[in-house]
């Protein structure tokens, strides 16, 4: 049995869990690598990459301690 060394990521549209080494579908936005699990997450994410990133970029807006 071999053991093979496996990177996991999250699939950002529906959240599955995507393997690096296999991933198909990759996109690159603000210098991040995001991998989906199909075409239609990838091209979701595409069209609208900010509401899928959101939760790195908004969450001094959402603790209000941001000002
Ligand atoms: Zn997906």
């Amino acid at each position: 049995m071999i053991l093979r060394q496996t990177t996991m990521a999250t699939d950002p549209v529906c959240l599955a869990i995507v393997d690096e080494d296999d991933a198909k579908f990759t996109s690159t936005y603000r210098e991040q690598e995001y991998y989906f699990c199909c075409n239609w997450c990838k091209k979701k994410f595409e069209e609208n990459p900010k509401r899928y990133t959101r939760i790195s970029t908004d969450i001094c807006v959402d603790l209000g301690s941001c000002t």
